[in-house]
């Protein structure tokens, strides 16, 4: 990966190579910690950062989900992430932001651990690559399932879950796919290993719902409401591995992955083997969000 210069930690900029941890940190050795992704765009009218507070509400949430407590406001937080961005003079970023368990206890109870906070920014291109972007990935359905609500709270983004993301993810890698679609405890699709799904067929739009196990992402969320606003109606529903077989077009969503299609399942083409209109609607829609190049959601983008 790419550094940057300075990263926000506990309320001060620390040198990139000075921002340590303990090696006996709880976080370390329990994934005591949440965390978010953000992604700051450049736009015709300077750097701007896509929901940036509803990624700070969401870690918030993800914060009292497992019960963590949160030194610094949504707002703090927000101020805090553009001050990185401008401070590394990032014209686009990958933002990351987390909150953790440091040093004080090393029993499962973390109540005596002092808790961090910090906030890193770098460059990072397309997670699934640019090919993956232009011509779609290959994926296949993981052997491991998703961590269920009885077990984690899935649409936290805590850390420790994110073992059974890197199991479904090296899985498929290892195995020649570019990324893992995983099914939940029940059996039905549930989303990738950092990417929520939409399937088309036959001109309607479906995606799992929150009680499938997935994050509630915010890409996603984005893509629904723009999706929305050209006519096209999206259903929260089960989906089951056969309909994936069956799908005209399948596209996997998130803000390090952005919208990206996939051309093939379980080695089976996707429709016609390339990115459908739909699809391709969706990367449109999105890129032209994300850069303010839509009105009605300028309100999404926090200059910095
Ligand atoms: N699911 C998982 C497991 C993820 O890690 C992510 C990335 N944060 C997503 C879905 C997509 O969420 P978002 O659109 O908010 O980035």
């Amino acid at each position: 990966m790419e550094g940057s210069r300075y990263i926000w930690m506990d309320g001060e900029m620390v040198p990139w190579a000075e921002a340590n941890v303990h090696v006996l940190a709880h976080a370390l050795h329990y994934g005591s910690g949440v965390f978010e992704g953000i992604r700051a765009y450049e736009t015709e009218e300077g750097t701007a950062i896509f929901r940036l507070g509803d990624h700070m509400e969401r870690l918030r949430r993800s914060a009292k989900a497992y019960s963590i407590p949160l030194e610094w406001s949504v707002d703090d937080l927000g101020k805090a992430a553009k001050e990185v961005v401008a401070i590394n003079e990032l014209e686009s970023a990958y933002i990351r932001p987390i909150v953790f368990y440091g040093l004080g206890a090393i029993g499962l109870d973390p109540a005596a651990a002092t808790v961090h906070t910090a906030i890193a920014a770098w460059r990072w291109g397309a997670y699934l690559g640019e090919e993956g972007l232009r011509n779609g990935i290959r994926v296949r359905v993981s052997s491991w399932r998703r961590i269920d609500h009885g077990m984690l709270v899935p649409d936290a983004k805590g850390t420790g879950g994110y073992l059974n993301s890197i199991l479904a993810k090296t899985e498929a890698v290892r195995t020649g796919y570019d990324e893992a679609i995983m099914l939940n405890a029940h059996g039905s699709v549930s989303e990738g290993s950092g990417e929520n799904l939409f399937l088309v067929r036959d001109g309607t739009i479906t995606t799992p719902p929150v009680a499938a196990g997935i994050l509630n992402g915010i890409t996603r969320n984005s893509l629904m409401d723009l999706l929305q606003d050209e006519g096209h109606h999206i259903r929260e529903a089960s989906i089951t591995r056969g309909d994936l077989y069956y799908a005209d077009e399948l596209f996997l969503t998130g803000t390090a992955a952005e919208v990206t299609p996939i051309r093939e399942v379980d080695d089976r083409p996707v429709g016609e083997g390339k990115p459908g209109t739909v699809t391709r609607q969706a990367q449109d829609l999105y890129q032209q969000a994300v850069t303010g190049r839509l009105d009605q959601y300028r309100h999404w983008l926090e200059f910095v």
